[in-house]
């Protein structure tokens, strides 16, 4: 019994003072103080005086695909309350179209931060099957990439998909739902997914409403001058019917003034289809180096791009040098051929900065991430005040043991740093706490909240002092002021120590 504590139930309602009881891996009973029966229960008591009592938050946006199962302890998003992952995302899985694993390594290198795990699965059926045979901490549901079923089909070919390659790719997106994947989701910004026009968008948005899914989306371009055209070409394939659209960490690239417009864009598309959105509380992305060139360039993959490379290096360092940032803004974070390099800024270069980019990449075979400050705070701070957007982190599950690749804080604090942020800016707790947890949860069809019947995955922090604590010098710090998590009734967090169970499960969709 989770006793005395400010019970915020997710419903967005003020808390609460009561009891929450669990049995095995159900909440059995949620008790107000003003009716808690005389003689109580035979239970294990957890005091919670002082403390909110939430749902487990949701992470519906994380790139865990892989490193879960390098490190099922998960410690980087159970110390920060998250309780259940949503993987796949940004269009890419590691299935379909891991019969050609290297290949495929090479089209989802940035979610890939775990090189030394081996991919043992076939097909998304047998990756969801290593998900759910491995035990890990917290429960997890999957996405299936779109870019992972078009190189299925196609490879890295940035031409249209052909009628029989459409009917490929369809079959490949029923195989997955068949599976239990949750919905499907498209990297608009990465090869070979972002090849996709009008036609097999819509291809893919028909299967996902056909299994009542969601489509999460990067989309195309998130440069602020180019969100509302990015946000309609999605809504332009959705119908009043579905699927729900979700767009990913939604933000405004480039630091231009605008983002309120397409903010109030989605608030009209939002009358007629459902469409809602998630962010995180960083104004730093995440993405690969060749993100920064321009689409043409990058559009034929990795490869192509270390060609232009080594071809014409000036150019290249040029056009790093005109993508709009200070060398102070660029961060490495991947680049495990030269692993010197990761974790410092442009700053840390030898000689010219931008130069030093284009050796990283040919170096690393094109396969290089960085973090960029690309974002505003007061972006940051309008979407947060937004109803209908939920807090999602973008990140990864780690350990502290993680030496691969360097972490953005957000893999360890953003639902602690987005809890935080919400309240300073004036957000009640039970708000707070539904924009963590059943808010995320609704957009992937996921039952939750503290509801007698319900899984019992519940968090206790105090909302004075919860907190993140990472940074990007020191990411793998755990959040602060977070007592106690459970997943599934079992203590993954006891008295703000992580307890090392792994009591998750994988959730598919067709169990719901
Ligand atoms: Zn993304």
């Amino acid at each position: 019994m989770l006793r005395g504590g400010l019970i915020a139930d997710g419903h967005g309602g003020d808390p609460f003072l009561g009891d929450v009881v669990i049995a095995g891996a159900t909440i059995t009973a949620v008790v107000p103080a003003s009716v808690r029966p005389s003689g109580g229960y035979d239970a294990e008591i957890i005091d919670c005086t002082g403390r909110v009592i939430a749902p487990g938050f949701v992470d519906i946006h994380c790139h865990s695909d892989l490193s879960l199962l390098a490190y099922p302890d998960n410690e980087s998003r159970i110390t920060q309350g998250i309780t259940t992952e949503v993987v796949g995302n940004c269009g890419m899985t590691p299935a379909p179209g891991n019969a050609d694993a290297e290949g495929l390594a090479r089209v989802i290198s940035t979610i890939d931060v775990t090189p030394d795990l081996e991919w043992t699965w076939s097909g998304v059926a047998g990756w969801l099957q290593a998900l759910d045979e491995c035990s890990t901490a917290t429960n997890v549901a999957a996405h299936v990439g779109h870019g992972s079923a078009r190189f299925a089909v196609a490879g890295t070919s940035a031409a249209p998909l052909e009628r029989s390659q459409l009917t490929a790719l369809e079959r490949e997106l029923e195989e997955a739902f068949s599976a239990g994947v949750v919905g499907a989701s498209l990297g608009l910004m990465y090869s070979p997914g972002e090849s996709a026009r009008t036609e097999e968008l819509a291809l893919v948005a028909r299967v996902v409403a056909a299994h009542d899914g969601v489509l999460s989306a990067h989309l195309r371009d998130y440069r602020t001058s180019a969100l509302r055209r990015s946000i309609d070409e999605l809504a332009d394939v959705v119908e009043s019917d579905g699927p729900r659209l979700q767009v990913s960490h939604l933000r405004g690239v480039g630091g231009e003034p605008g983002f309120a417009d397409a903010l109030a864009h989605l608030e009209t598309l939002r009358k007629s289809k459902d469409i809602a959105a998630d962010a995180y509380p960083y104004v730093h992305g995440h993405t690969t180096l060749i993100q920064l060139l321009p689409p043409a360039l990058r559009a034929a993959g990795p490869d192509a791009v270390v060609s232009a490379c080594m071809a014409d290096p000036a150019t290249i360092a040029e056009h790093l040098a005109s993508a709009g940032y200070t060398p102070e803004q660029i961060i490495i974070m991947k680049a495990a051929k030269t692993p010197d390099a990761v974790g410092l800024d442009l700053t840390g270069a030898e000689g010219d900065p931008w130069r030093w980019l284009v050796d990283l990449l040919v170096e690393n075979q094109g396969m290089v991430d960085v973090a960029v400050e690309s974002g505003l705070w007061s972006d940051v701070d309008q979407a947060l005040a937004t109803d209908w957007i939920s807090i999602a982190s973008d990140g990864t599950a780690l350990n502290r043991t993680h030496r691969a690749s360097a972490a953005h804080p957000r893999s360890w604090g953003a639902f602690s740093a987005g809890y935080r942020r919400l309240r300073q800016h004036g957000t009640p707790v039970g708000e707070a706490v539904r924009r963590l947890s059943t808010a995320p949860a609704a957009r992937v069809g996921m039952i939750s909240g503290i509801v007698s019947g319900h899984r019992a995955d519940l968090v206790v922090f105090d909302d004075h002092t919860f907190d993140a604590a990472a940074t990007f010098a020191e990411p793998a710090r755990p959040s602060v002021g977070l007592d106690h998590v459970y997943v599934n009734g079992t203590a993954v967090v006891g008295a703000g120590r992580p307890t090392a169970a792994r009591p998750g499960t994988l959730i598919r969709r067709r169990q719901q």
